[in-house]
């Protein structure tokens, strides 16, 4: 049975049975892995308390290929992040992030995936206000833009006329951007995307690491924006239950 080390974080963790834990993973090399901790629930195991949600280090694992739950014989914790389970804010968003990292990833985008994540959740431990929700949607549309999801917010999506940079435009999520006037009116649900909200995207994408202090009601667009986004064109259609709520919680 194939043994292999490899960077990991834990994006969601639950008990099973008595004494075990079930982890998901995001790994470096493989992808989001779902992995069982036998004694894990033992405070005086193996595993030792610091390996919780969030947590990043080396793990070991079993792997037998074509199973979907492979066997996790170490974790050597090297950041256990506790400032995002601390913090109401903080942690929605890393659970939000979580969420969509653990729905999108495939091996194929593991490592930058995995360095984003990691990005993103250091990150979102000294952040606090705005910031939280400006880091997490800054790393989720940079993930978009690595898998190739990026949204065409240059020239209209749906016949490629010219759309004024310097104005509102409609965002049309069927056809994947922004939208000349003709193309809009014929659009059902665009979004209105103002001018600085359009600038934002581009430099999240393009991985640029400003985080703009995003006032509540943008703040809360973006959001929205981006959830529709996903929803059309990168996720499944189960619900995101952490990300309802993070996009319903309190704004601080
Ligand atoms: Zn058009």
């Amino acid at each position: 049975m194939p043994l292999v080390a490899t960077d990991a974080i834990v994006l969601h963790v639950f008990d099973y049975l008595e004494t075990s834990r079930i982890f998901k993973l995001a790994t470096r090399e493989l992808g989001v892995q779902s992995v069982l901790a036998r004694g894990a629930r033992r405070t005086s195991g193996r595993f030792g308390s610091a390996l919780d949600l969030f947590a990043e280090g080396v793990a070991q694992l079993e792997v037998r290929p074509g199973r979907d739950l492979q066997t996790l014989t170490g974790f050597d914790v090297v950041r256990s992040r506790a400032e995002l389970a601390s913090d109401l804010s903080r942690f929605s968003a890393a659970a939000a992030m979580s969420e969509c990292v653990q729905r999108v990833v495939t091996e194929d985008h593991a490592p930058v995936a995995f360095e984003i994540t990691q990005r993103v959740f250091d990150a979102l431990t000294i952040a606090d206000g705005p910031a939280v929700v400006g880091t997490t949607l800054g790393g989720l549309w940079q993930l978009v833009a690595e898998l190739g999801f990026s949204p065409n917010l240059h020239d209209c999506a749906s016949c490629h006329a010219p759309v004024d940079a310097d104005r509102p435009a409609s965002f049309g999520h069927a056809a994947g951007g922004v939208l000349c006037p003709s193309c809009s009116s014929r659009a059902p649900g665009a979004r209105r995307l103002p001018p600085a909200a359009r600038t934002a995207i581009q430099a999240w994408m393009a991985g640029e690491s400003t985080t703009p202090a995003l006032p509540e009601r943008e703040g809360r667009a973006h959001q929205r924006l981006l959830r529709e986004f996903l929803g059309h064109h990168v996720t499944d259609t189960r619900t995101m239950k952490a990300w309802a709520a993070w996009e319903q919680g309190d704004w601080r």
